[in-house]
Parts: structure tokens; C-alpha cells; sequence
């Protein structure tokens, strides 16, 4: 028999509040407390965690409610990064997630994922900024750097005191990441670095990027720290972004940018070391995609069942339980393949092509997801103030970064063939 156990916390603000529902309606041997907790955590998420774990889910969930999804959605709409709300996510002592030492909280992969959800489901442009900082960037740092460069600078990212970027795509170098054309030229004690980035996360206010660019000595791919302000590092905002309008995305162009040879991370050789750092992250991705369909799932349900058409709830119409029902098999499966992803993580055994199936299927999940959600809300599911709408926007981003659903598809096709079909 299902346990449901942990305590329940609903969404505040605009969604409608969660009454128990009436027991008259339920039939013989549902209880009235049992429903609501099976309509949020269907399958025990909370079980799989350790006690430790669930305390910290929870801490994460009830910061997010408080501190982030009541102010968030007028910041989206006016395309503004509340810093000062992303900063407050340091009080809770997860930045760096898995990554052990270096003021990090050396979490397991499985909690780590569940805590990238946690936040996503209040808000993907906050996530993602701390996806990329301590995810992308202090990976980068953590698994590409000497120990004198993890010391440097992974404790006071870890604090968000210092904000991390990565800087990988380029305007003509999208997919095809392993051949990115921005040069990196020894001159002395520096390098010189010369071309243009695209679509990087954060840059125009980050204090340190991380940029990739071709060493001329090695003719690989070598991971540079450029710092914010650096001569020759420009970085403007894209404008008119319809996804994730709370993080800005930047165009970069590095004209002669002098970065000292102190700066070049020491341990990233060629590509094959930037793909161990994506496929780290590509999991927390896979975890952000339920976020995003969580939340959109949870503003679904409070509507339809305070919601009155035709003299009576939308939720007790059969096509409107068909639409929650079948968000919430996609949800329970997205989750059960990311937990799956995550044990093998921390095993040492996930693969990159495992990595790549469970954000390309996570992610395609979760946008159907949001669209049934936001049909559910009718004409309200359009408006920024129900939620909705802005997990509906955010997830065509999610959908598109960390390799797109065709990209992660090759990836995945070629673990299982041995051929490669990208080009
Ligand atoms: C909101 C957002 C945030 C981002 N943040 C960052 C960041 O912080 N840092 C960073 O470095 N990058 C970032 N990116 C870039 C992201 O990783 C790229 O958008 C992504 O890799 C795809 O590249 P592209 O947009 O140039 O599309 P393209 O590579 O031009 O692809 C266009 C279409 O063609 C398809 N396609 C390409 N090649 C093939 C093929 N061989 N077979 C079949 N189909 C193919 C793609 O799947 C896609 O549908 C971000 C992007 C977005 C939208």
C-alpha cells in the first residue's frame, strides 16, 4: 500500500487555495488528507531520500513559496534579474551541490537533482542561474581545474558571492559544439583570446565566465576564466527573449581579451573533457524539466478543482481528469527515469548516452506537461500572474539548451549503434 507521509505545502499567491477535498465525493475508503498528498508526490519521491534528504527538500520547497514565486512573475514580465532574491538561495547551503569540500555541501546526485526541481518548480530563471553557476561554471572549475584553481575560486561561488558563467556556443557554433572557432593565443604570460559566444547564461553581470575556446599550442579546446570587466570581454544582452525573461542571455565578443595563463583551467584538453562537465549537468536539466511541469501540474489541479463551470468543479469532468491524470503519469515517470539517472550517478555508471535519454525524454515530457496545464486554466492560462504560462515559456529554453532534443537523440543513437549519425 502507497505511504504518504511528508507534510503538504501548497502554492501560494494567485493559485487558488487547496481545500480537502469533500469526503462525500470520494467514495468508500479514500480518505479526504490521503488525496491531497497522492495528488503531489504520487509515487513516494520522499521515500527514496534519506531523512537528512527530506529535510532539505523541504527547507528548499518552503524557501521557494516564500521567497520566490510571489515576486517572480512581475520580474519575468519586466525582463528583470532580482539578484537580490538568487543571492538569498546561499542562506540555504546547496550551491556547488554535489561537489565535496571547497565550502560545498557534497551532496548526492539523487538530492542534488531533487533540490534543482525544487527550485525550478518556483521559478526556471532563478534555477538556471544557479544551475549555471554552480553547475556548469564551478563543474568547469571542479573537474577542469588544478586544486590551486578549485581553491581560488569554488569557495566563494559556492556562497554565490561570486556568480559563474559558461561560454561554449557561438553565433555560428551552435549543436556542433565541439568545433567552436574562438582562438586562444599564447602571448608571455597570457592568452589572447579573439571571437564571439551566444546565448551565455548570465554574462552581463557574472563576475567570472568561462570560456572555451581553441588553444593555438595544442589546436584543442582549452577552458579559460575570463573576469567580468576583463579589457577586450563585451558582453550584451539578447533582447526580445520570450523563455526565461527573469536571466538575461548575452552575446559575447572577446576582441584581443587578455586573460593570464593563470586563468587557463588546467586539466581541459580537448572536447571529451568538456562533454564529462555537460553530462553532469545535462541530469540537473532533466530534473529542471519536472520542476517546471510539477508546478505547472500543481496550478492545473487547485484550478480545476475550485474553478465552477456548468454548476459544478472543472476537476469533476472526466476530460479535465484525463488531462490531470495524464500529467501526472508523465510527471511520475520523468521522475522515476531521473532518480534511476541519478543512482547511476552516484555509482560512477551513468553513460553519456543515459545522461542524453533522460533530458531529451524529461524534457519532451515536461513541455507536453505545461501545455496540458495551461489549456486547463482556460483564457487565465495566458496570464503571467497564474504561473502557468511563464513554466509554459520557460520550458521551450529547457527544451532547446544542454543539446537540443535532436542532439541528445544522436547521442543516445550512437551509444546504442556505434554509429555516429551528427554529421
Ligand atoms: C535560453 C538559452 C540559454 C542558453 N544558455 C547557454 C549558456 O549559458 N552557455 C552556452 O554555451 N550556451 C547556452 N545556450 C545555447 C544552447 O546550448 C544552444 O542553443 C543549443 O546548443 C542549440 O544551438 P543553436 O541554438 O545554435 O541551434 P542549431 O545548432 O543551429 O540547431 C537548430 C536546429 O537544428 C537541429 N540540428 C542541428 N544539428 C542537427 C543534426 N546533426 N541532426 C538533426 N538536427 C540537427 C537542432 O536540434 C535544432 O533543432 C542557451 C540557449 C538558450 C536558448
Amino acid at each position: 500500500m502507497l505511504k504518504f507521509k511528508r507534510p503538504h505545502t501548497t502554492m501560494p499567491m494567485e493559485a487558488p487555495s487547496e481545500a480537502a477535498p469533500d469526503a462525500s465525493t470520494l467514495g468508500a475508503g479514500v480518505s479526504p488528507a490521503r488525496v491531497l498528498e497522492a495528488a503531489h508526490d504520487y509515487f513516494d519521491l520522499d521515500g527514496l531520500l534519506t531523512p537528512e534528504e527530506r529535510v532539505l527538500r523541504h527547507r528548499v520547497r518552503t524557501f521557494v513559496d516564500a521567497e520566490i514565486v510571489p515576486y517572480i512573475g512581475a520580474y519575468w514580465e519586466r525582463d528583470e534579474t532580482p539578484l537580490h532574491l538568487f543571492k538569498k538561495i546561499a542562506s540555504l547551503e546547496i550551491g556547488g551541490g554535489t561537489i565535496q569540500g571547497y565550502g560545498c555541501p557534497g551532496l548526492s546526485p539523487l538530492i542534488a537533482g531533487v533540490l534543482q526541481y525544487e527550485l525550478t518548480r518556483g521559478d526556471g530563471s532563478m534555477a538556471t542561474l544557479f544551475g549555471v553557476t554552480t553547475g556548469l561554471a564551478m563543474q568547469s572549475i571542479y573537474q577542469l581545474g588544478s586544486e590551486a584553481q578549485r581553491q581560488r575560486w569554488l569557495p566563494s561561488m559556492a556562497t554565490l558571492e561570486l556568480i559563474g558563467s559558461f561560454g561554449l556556443t557561438e553565433p555560428q557554433i551552435g549543436s556542433d559544439a565541439a568545433h567552436i572557432t574562438t582562438t586562444a593565443r599564447r602571448d608571455g604570460d597570457h592568452y589572447v583570446l579573439n571571437g564571439a559566444k551566444r546565448w551565455i547564461g548570465g554574462a552581463t553581470f557574472a563576475d567570472i565566465i568561462i570560456v572555451y575556446a581553441q588553444d593555438d599550442q595544442t589546436g584543442q579546446i582549452g577552458a579559460f576564466v575570463v573576469e567580468q570587466g576583463a579589457p577586450g570581454f563585451q558582453a550584451t544582452k539578447i533582447e526580445h527573449k520570450l523563455a526565461l525573461r527573469a536571466l538575461p542571455n548575452a552575446d559575447i565578443v572577446l576582441k584581443d581579451c587578455r586573460v593570464p595563463l593563470g586563468n587557463k583551467l588546467e586539466r581541459c584538453r580537448s572536447f571529451k573533457d568538456v562533454a564529462r562537465v555537460l553530462a553532469t549537468t545535462r541530469a540537473g536539466v532533466a530534473w529542471s524539466a519536472i520542476g517546471h511541469a510539477q508546478a505547472a501540474y500543481e496550478f492545473a489541479l487547485a484550478y480545476a478543482k475550485s474553478r465552477v463551470q456548468f454548476g459544478r468543479p472543472i476537476a469533476g469532468f472526466q476530460l479535465i481528469q484525463a488531462k490531470l491524470v495524464e500529467m501526472l503519469s508523465e510527471l511520475e515517470a520523468m521522475k522515476l527515469l531521473a532518480w534511476r539517472l541519478s543512482t547511476l550517478g552516484a555509482a560512477g555508471q551513468m553513460t553519456d548516452g543515459q545522461a542524453a535519454l533522460v533530458k531529451m525524454f524529461n524534457a519532451s515530457k515536461a513541455r507536453r506537461v505545461v501545455a496540458l496545464a495551461r489549456e486547463t486554466l482556460g483564457g487565465n492560462g495566458i496570464l503571467i500572474d497564474r504561473h502557468v504560462a511563464r513554466h509554459f515559456a520557460d520550458m521551450e529554453a529547457v527544451y532547446s539548451y544542454e543539446g537540443t532534443h535532436e542532439i541528445n537523440t544522436l547521442v543516445v543513437g550512437r551509444e546504442i549503434t556505434g554509429m555516429q549519425a551528427f554529421v
